[in-house]
């Protein structure tokens, strides 16, 4: 095999990256060996030699064997063509490649290191370039972080590309003077590149051309890990004896990838959220742009565009009439406004006694107060029973396999009525408390039992919404629609936080008739424009592709590759709808265990309570999807773990 070695310029260290890579592969006992295209910039042919052998630092030389490294060598530095015309000479191209040829049927690994960069001319009609696209020699591009390498990078690249050559990887290394800023961000800007051209190619980082200096402001990582533990809470996590957290240094499409060069693929959408994938490159340039115009302003007494824009997709997205619009920071916030809209609404009708929201058991709403209270009551949040606002709750409904049963729910609704605001479920599929998949004849019931009592009917889309349940809100499997949705999470993609109320005319209209006619809510960041324009480029996406067919097809795969679960001994169920797969587990197994697991496969995953389970983005690939089953039957295998007195952790 033949590698193509070339540098983005001249001075990027490929000599020393075609040493130290003819190194590393005889080290794992690889066949390889150098070769230089032309040399030029040579007084004489011992002295070129010595020179290549000291930038070759501990490679090995091969010039016995070969007779030479480099087939042509010329005095004078510059292009190998003037280099040769100077002297007279000509570069015959033609015993270049044959005398690289005559090595590959020697040697197992060729790595042939170009003269200069890729469009350095050989000769009057060659470039390097040509050679090797004619050849079909993998590009292996050396580029560094000097001020204005990505776009030299990025020339090299296009031109490769166009020319049909095989990219095999790009060699990345920081380089004297560049600032920490420029050296994170070049190689990321490289792959972003990549991958809009839809290349898989990795951007390595070398690690040998340049040691980061010993003032570096960079922190070494077990400091920044160590504070961490010391300082920073985690969600649902103490901070004595902390849970291991992973530091996070970038991630894109499936995957996340951490300081110690793991890529992880994210299985649980970073809790569910991440529907088109990490740092979609859509999204990211929209808040780019957002952020050269307007990052924030008060919303009291100002709007912009990305608020309007937004408000405007949402009502397209919406079931029709839930087209007036309240924006909030969280998911949690959108709920507590949704049982505020509730209770102003009852009130504008005459009825301040109704301030009671009717909830299910086995649900959950959020970690706010309101939100708490509307969640299982003897789930995670019993411990605050003093302080939060008593609601009431029907059973949690039967697994959908069970039929519906709406009984507890309307007898509450009878006993409650004049107490009573409103209803509100996560339709179908109640998530972060029990995982349960539930009938969607119950929502029709709902729907009837609220116009019944004029009870403002909540769902809450904020984890099924956007197709993770398959359609894009989970209530639509049901036919009928609610007065009020809370919509969060995927909202965004993942790439910022923001949330919104969607309410019926009616129910606006019925709050702004009475007294005191305002909706009395209003946090500082409402509707901030980064998060807006975040939205718009998320629901674009929404709207450009299939993502319910995606949601099927991942619902196939995962039913096919979560089955063999359920002869596994500590498994009590599996079960899978849409983007969302379950298997739930008798006890989840030790910690050690679960790292052990996700560092085996690649897969993150974040069991909770009796749950192994998966939300992959729903633009993940079958590949994904099985790695993503393999790792959750190899966890399930695990024999149970202790018994934990918190209900496992969180989400
Ligand atoms: C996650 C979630 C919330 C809370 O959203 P946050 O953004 O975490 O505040 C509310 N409801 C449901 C159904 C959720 O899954």
């Amino acid at each position: 095999m033949v590698l193509f070695i070339s540098g983005i310029g001249t001075g990027v260290g490929k000599t020393v990256v075609t040493g130290e890579m003819a190194r590393r592969l005889r080290e794992a006992g690889r066949d390889a060996i150098t070769v230089k295209m032309v040399q030029t910039g040579c007084v004489g042919r011992s002295e070129d030699l010595d020179e290549h052998r000291r930038m070759m630092g501990a490679a090995r030389f091969q010039e016995d064997e070969e007779g030479l490294t480099a087939p042509q060598i010329f005095a004078y530095p510059a292009s190998a063509e003037l280099a040769a015309r100077l002297e007279g000479a000509r570069v015959d191209v033609e015993k270049i490649v044959a005398s690289i040829k005559e090595c590959a049927a020697r040697h197992e690994i060729v790595l042939v290191e170009s003269a200069g960069g890729l469009m350095v001319p050989l000769d009057e009609k060659t470039l390097a370039i040509d050679v090797a696209a004619r050849e079909k020699w993998p590009l292996v591009l050396v580029a560094n972080g000097a001020l204005g390498s990505i776009n030299h990078t990025l020339l090299s690249l296009e031109a490769a590309l166009s020319r049909g050559m095989q990219i095999d990887r790009v060699i990345y290394d920081w380089s004297p003077d560049v600032p920490p800023e420029i050296d994170e961000d070049t190689p990321k800007a490289i792959e972003r590149w990549l991958r809009q051209h839809g290349l898989e190619t990795q951007v390595e980082r070398f690690g040998f051309l340049a040691q980061r200096p010993a003032q570096s402001a960079r922190r070494p990582r077990s400091d920044l890990l160590a504070f961490d533990r010391s300082r920073i809470w985690h969600p649902y996590a103490s901070l004595k004896d902390p849970p291991p957290v992973r530091l996070a240094t970038s991630a894109s499409g499936l995957e996340i990838e951490t300081a110690d060069g793991r890529r992880l693929i994210d299985a649980v959408s970073s809790w569910w959220c991440v529907a088109h994938g990490h740092n979609h490159p859509a999204i990211t340039e929209a808040i780019r742009r957002q952020t050269e115009k307007l990052s924030h302003v008060m919303f009291g007494g100002f709007t912009h565009e990305p608020a309007i824009e937004l408000a405007r997709r949402l009502a397209e997205f919406a079931p029709a009439g839930l087209d007036r619009v309240f924006f909030a920071d969280s998911g949690s916030i959108a709920v507590e406004v949704a049982v505020k809209m509730a209770t102003q609404y009852q009130h504008a009708k005459g009825r301040s006694r109704r301030t009671k929201m009717l909830a299910l058991k086995g649900g959950y709403h959020g970690d706010t107060a309101c939100a708490m209270a509307l969640s299982d009551p003897d789930g995670m949040h019993t411990l605050f029973a003093g302080m939060m606002p008593r609601h009431f709750f029907a059973d949690k409904p039967l697994p959908r396999w069970q039929g519906c049963d709406i009984s507890s729910l309307r007898e509450m609704a009878a006993a409650h009525r004049d107490e009573i605001a409103g209803l509100i479920c996560e339709p179908v599929l109640q998530a972060a408390n029990a995982m349960n998949i539930y009938h969607a004849d119950y929502l029709r019931e709902m729907r009837r039992i609220a116009d019944e009592y004029d009870f403002v009917l909540v769902f809450d889309e904020i984890a099924a919404g956007f197709h993770r349940t398959g359609p894009r809100w989970a209530h639509e499997a049901a036919g009928v629609a609610p007065d009020v949705m809370c919509v969060g999470k995927a909202l965004t993609g993942g790439h910022v936080t923001l949330a919104a109320t969607l309410a019926s005319a009616n129910v606006a209209d019925t709050i702004s008739a009475g007294s005191p006619g305002a909706f009395m809510h209003g946090p500082t960041y409402m509707a901030n424009p980064l998060a807006c324009a975040a939205a718009c480029a998320s629901l674009d996406l929404f709207k450009a592709a299939d993502y319910g067919a995606m949601a099927r097809r991942i619902e196939a795969e995962l039913r096919d590759g979560l089955s063999p679960a359920k002869s596994l001994p500590n498994v009590a169920d599996v079960r899978v709808i849409g983007a969302v797969g379950v298997i739930e587990v008798e006890r989840l197994p030790a910690r050690e265990d679960i790292e052990r697991v996700i560092d085996a496969h690649g897969v993150w995953l974040r069991p909770f309570s009796n749950f192994i389970y998966t939300m992959p983005p729903l633009v993940s690939d079958s590949a994904a999807i099985r790695r993503i089953a393999a790792a959750m039957l190899d966890l399930a295998s695990a024999p149970p773990g202790p018994a934990c007195d918190d209900g496992g952790f969180h989400e």
